[in-house]
């Protein structure tokens, strides 16, 4: 029987954030193997951010077999310490070893190319290709799945949907502190070479545990958990949200709005069947799942490339800015100044920019952490520390640190516009110095004034 082929000899890929990746059964080996995972390979896990930190280049392949190896681990503790049998309904129970390594594995297997941006542009869903390259019968990944049982695709499905019934699943793939951010902080900081993201790992899975209605962490570990969380509000602060890497994607939003415009109002159909055929199917807002998996990060780039050659001005100078590392200047808006933003974009049209396509008003925000709210739809599971008498308590209360920062979103609001309007004028006035120096004088240590 496939479900029982373990084996004899783990395989190991060598990786430099968990050293090792240990796989144990065929089933991971044969999920690894099929096209559409390595098609991972090609797509990278940062956008932008690899302009501002170049070392960060790592992809979606790396990151998944990441959150796999987390799972595993955190399964082989689990088994060995809390299992069913001694632990009743507090305990693990090790027949879903298969079905939460399957769904942390491929928890990003919809991810394409340039994900965020590309959905912004083409309304493309990321999880809902996530679903589809699982339950299609036409994929691999399908094919290797159904070799487990005829439900266990739905199975795999359901735990990143969150809808699997067993919460200690669920929340091991998808919580506050699950596989999948444990792996992309420490990857992230790793490959991008800064100091922010890194906590503890080994002490905090030293003192993870199941019980009946999900995960929790030993109250002698709480500080390990606290560390993580101030590790994840530095990583957005730090490298998620900084300026250039997000200069770089609205460069790269204005980029695909400017090709969708040319293919359906620009007369322009004839370049991008040259070019980009690939792309044909999103650009006229007719694609499926097969028109999506054609698409990495290689086969965009070389569009971007041809199109950097182009008549069209918008085009190719959006293509140039891009592939050159050209990013656009941005200032912080708070909202008492919002009345000022198409003035703003009044002086950059004067200067000779189309404000559609070289400006942009833009936000990056997040909830480093949040206790459980029952009245609100988007509520997140808490975090729960396990007192030595078996109580649970929300790790906020214990925390002063996790409470500063707990339920305030963190980020900013940018306005973004051509590096050109902030430059230097000297020597006679002309219109264009004129533009600039009424441009420049709303513009004070980075805000919007
Ligand atoms: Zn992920």
């Amino acid at each position: 029987m496939y479900k029982d082929k373990w084996l004899a000899n783990e395989k190991v890929f060598r990786d430099p954030v968990h050293n090792y990746i240990q796989i144990t059964h065929q089933l991971i080996l044969d999920l690894i193997d099929t096209k559409e995972f390595q098609r991972l390979r090609r797509i990278k896990q940062l956008g932008g951010s690899s302009y501002t930190f170049h070392g960060g280049e790592h992809t979606r392949f790396s990151h998944s077999l990441g959150v796999y190896e987390n799972a595993r681990h955190i399964c082989d503790i689990f088994s060995r310490k809390y299992p069913i049998e001694k632990e009743g309904e507090n305990g693990w129970d090790d027949s879903e070893r298969l079905v939460t390594l399957a769904a942390a594995l491929l928890h990003d297997i919809g991810h394409g190319a340039y994900s965020h941006t590309f959905e912004q542009i083409f309304h493309t869903n990321h999880e809902e290709f996530t679903a589809e390259i699982i339950l299609s019968e036409k994929t691999e990944i399908n094919a290797v799945l159904q070799k487990m049982g005829i439900d266990f695709p739905q199975k795999v499905a359901s735990v990143i949907q969150k809808t699997y019934p067993n919460p200690q699943v669920v929340q091991m793939i998808s919580s506050q502190i699950d596989a999948d951010r444990m792996d992309y902080l420490l990857r992230d900081a790793y490959f991008t070479g800064t100091q922010y993201g890194f906590f503890d790992l080994t002490r905090i899975t030293r003192v993870i545990r199941p019980y009946k209605d999900g995960i929790a962490f030993l109250s002698q570990g709480m500080h390990a958990v606290e560390d993580y969380i101030v590790s994840r509000y530095q990583m957005y602060m730090q490298i998620y949200f900084h300026p250039t890497s997000r200069a770089m994607d609205v460069l790269l939003v204005h980029l695909l709005k400017r090709a969708k415009f040319l293919y359906n109002a620009g007369g322009r159909a004839d370049l991008f069947l040259a070019t980009s055929p690939r792309l044909i199917p999103f650009l006229k807002g007719d694609y499926n799942l097969y028109d999506y998996l054609k698409l990495d990060d290689g086969v965009l780039n070389t569009y971007f490339s041809e199109w950097s050659e182009d008549v069209d001005e918008i085009l190719s100078d959006l293509a140039k800015r891009y592939r050159n590392r050209k990013p656009l200047s941005s200032i912080i808006v708070k909202d008492e100044k919002e009345h000022l933003l198409p003035t703003m974009r009044r002086f950059v049209e004067e200067f000779g920019y189309n404000a559609d396509y070289y400006t942009i008003t833009s936000s990056s925000m997040n909830l480093p952490y949040d206790f459980y709210r029952p009245n609100d739809t988007h509520s997140l599971t808490q975090i729960e520390i396990m007192r030595k008498d078996g109580t649970l308590v929300e790790l906020s209360t214990l925390s002063p640190l996790v409470r500063a920062i707990t339920g305030e979103s963190v980020g900013d609001r940018r306005f973004f516009f051509p590096k050109e309007m902030l430059q230097k004028t000297d020597g006679q006035l002309d219109l264009l110095e004129d533009v600039t120096l009424k441009f420049q004088k709303h513009v004070h240590n980075g805000e919007l004034v």
